[in-house]
């Protein structure tokens, strides 16, 4: 064994913006029969933006401060958009009118209510004051957290999908609409009832078609694995190479099902995101992103610097040139 073919291996790998973490990746991706791939902030760009608004028995303001409130606890890139979005900051908020939350200027509505039945809902605090918050839980699907006196949650459906939750059915469809457009809704609940819909969109990353076809040229399975509906991975479903979308998966799930397919595979696993973690220590081989967070990175046996797609096929191809160098 020449350390040197490694050495050469691993600034081969450096040089395409690709740390190689453990030399035993250089075996592990020798014989991967499966590559799964996470879909938000892997497939995707993970640049999430607040595209739209939708409430009932609230103002649409109202929904989004108090989403905002609450979220601002979290990192999650879902997180980060709705707080953008309400600050008026970055891409979010698709209305240019000025949404002067926190400004100190009585905040319009804001928002775009689709389905705009004209209401005009008082609940809530309409005014633009810094709401009072307190006691803020992040978990795998949402956040919670008390806003003037409220506990506020925001997240996924499932989140709300107890007795104690009333939905409208203009929310749901609402909703749904968003997920039929490959976008997230995100609930945003207090008092017993959901209260709005945030639609929170991003983009898939630039040659993710060319790149699942170079793995799957290598002879390998690529499967996309979400936590989103299956609508929402629609057009990866839809890809000639992708051989299996597992949708609705949630994070905490994600592992497992990683480990269920090591089972009987070689699975390489690349993702980002806190809750990925798990799921890439799972993979005998984990790749995480670069916009993954350090715990991701901790998991994983390669980091890719920049968050380009074609560094995966990469690596693949620098660990192969390695093992031909070391036999
Ligand atoms: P993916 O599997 O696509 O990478 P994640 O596992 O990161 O997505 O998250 C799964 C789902 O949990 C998200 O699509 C979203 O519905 C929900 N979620 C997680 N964190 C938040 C948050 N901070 N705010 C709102 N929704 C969240
Ligand atoms: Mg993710």
């Amino acid at each position: 064994a020449t350390p040197l073919a490694i050495a050469a291996g691993i600034r081969d790998a450096a040089r395409r913006g690709i740390v190689i973490v453990s030399d035993a990746v250089f075996e592990d991706a020798a014989d991967i029969d499966t590559v799964v791939l996470d879909k938000t902030g892997t497939l995707t760009d993970g640049e999430m933006r607040l595209l739209d608004t939708v409430a009932e028995g609230a103002s649409a303001g109202a929904v989004r401060r108090r989403a905002a409130a609450v979220e601002r606890a979290s990192v999650h890139p879902i997180a980060e958009a709705i707080v953008d979005g309400v600050d008026g900051v970055g891409e979010g908020g698709e209305s240019g009118e000025g949404e002067s939350d926190g400004s100190g200027v009585a905040a319009a509505d804001g928002g775009t209510t689709i389905g705009g039945d004209g209401e005009a809902p008082s609940t809530g605090n309409e005014t633009a004051r810094e709401p009072s918050i307190a006691e803020v839980s992040v978990t795998d699907r949402g956040v919670s957290g008390t806003v003037d006196g409220d506990e506020v949650v925001v997240g996924h459906p499932s989140l709300f999908d107890g007795d104690e939750w009333a939905v409208s059915d203009r929310l749901r469809a609402a909703g749904e609409a968003a997920r039929d457009d490959g976008n997230v809704p995100v609930y945003v609940g207090w008092g017993g009832a959901v209260r709005g819909v945030l639609v929170v969109g991003d983009e898939v990353r630039d040659g993710w078609e060319a790149v699942v076809s170079d793995l799957a040229a290598g002879g390998r399975r690529v499967v996309v694995l979400t936590g989103d509906s299956p609508a929402a991975a629609g057009r990866f479903e839809a890809h000639p190479d992708i051989d299996e979308v597992f949708a609705e998966v949630p994070p905490e799930a994600k592992a497992e099902t990683v480990r269920r397919l090591a089972a009987t595979e070689r699975v390489a696993m690349v993702g980002d995101g806190s809750n990925d973690a798990p799921a890439l220590a799972a993979a005998d081989l984990g790749v995480s992103i670069a916009s993954g967070t350090d715990l991701a990175a901790d998991a994983a046996d390669a980091v890719l610097l920049e968050d380009r797609l074609p560094a995966i096929p990469e690596l693949f191809a620098v660990t192969r040139g390695t093992n031909r160098r070391l036999k």
